[in-house]
């Protein structure tokens, strides 16, 4: 039976944990718990599986192992943290008591969190519930980045200092785009922060709506060093990030 307190994203799209854990029992343990909160749990046994599974597709959270075969869990966050497209996912590290004079080198690789086992699940669940309800930040009014600054109350953007004229879903489109900038978004993200949950549209409505926020982005003053923010990550979705060379 599901939790009626199932935690959902905005979107109302059930939150996902990726778990990274090589002791089998425990990750199926960890993860029966987490469903039955009512999110969606992913398993990974290895360092090199859970690099994959995070790419494949971004999870809102990782519960990481830090004692894996092969690649450690530390080796796994640094190499999380170097890649855009999971850069941003918060990762709570699990540790071996004998681990705890370590736990500051843990912070440093970019854990957000960390428990001792052995833990109590109630207590993970706990942790889990709090990172998530913080990954989602209230959003500022003003969200400004390299040449864009969009103005939420006066529904205005401006590039490089020229007001450019958005239709309002083109507006928020920038605007989810921007709020989660360098993260990518796969297209049902968008559609629902941008459409809203249950609006019934193709993917292919969303990559129209990109050409044309793109076009009139490539028109401003900015020109084309501007649209080159508006990203295509090819099989995932989207993405605003600074251009590269
Ligand atoms: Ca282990």
């Amino acid at each position: 039976m599901k939790a009626a307190s199932a935690e959902k994203s905005r979107s109302g799209r059930h939150k996902t944990v990726l778990v990274v854990e090589d002791e089998r029992d425990l990750a199926e343990l960890i993860s029966f718990n987490l469903e039955r909160e009512g999110y969606s749990a992913r398993r990974a046994h290895t360092g090199d599986d859970a690099l994959a599974e995070a790419r494949r597709q971004p999870p809102d959270l990782i519960i990481l192992d830090r004692m894996l075969p092969g690649r450690s869990g530390d080796e796994v966050i640094t190499e999380l943290r170097k890649d855009a497209l999971t850069a941003r996912v918060p990762v709570m590290m699990l540790t071996a008591k004998s681990d705890e004079s370590d736990q500051l080198v843990g912070f440093a690789l970019g854990t957000d969190d960390y428990l001792t086992k052995p833990f109590s699940m109630k207590v993970l669940l706990a942790r889990v519930h709090a990172i998530l309800r913080r990954g989602e930040p209230a959003e500022a009014d003003v969200l400004s980045a390299g040449p864009f600054v969009l103005d939420r109350d006066r529904f205005e953007t401006r590039i490089d200092g020229e007001s450019v004229p958005l239709t309002a879903t083109e507006f928020r489109l920038l605007r989810v785009l921007m709020a989660a900038r360098g993260r990518v978004l796969d297209r049902s993200q968008i559609i629902d922060k941008v459409l809203g949950a249950g609006a019934v549209v193709t993917d292919r409505t969303i990559d129209v709506h990109i050409t044309a926020l793109r076009k009139k982005v490539s028109q401003s003053t900015g020109g084309g060093d501007a649209a080159g923010w508006i990203q295509t990550v090819r099989g995932v979705g989207y993405a605003f990030r600074q251009p590269t060379g």
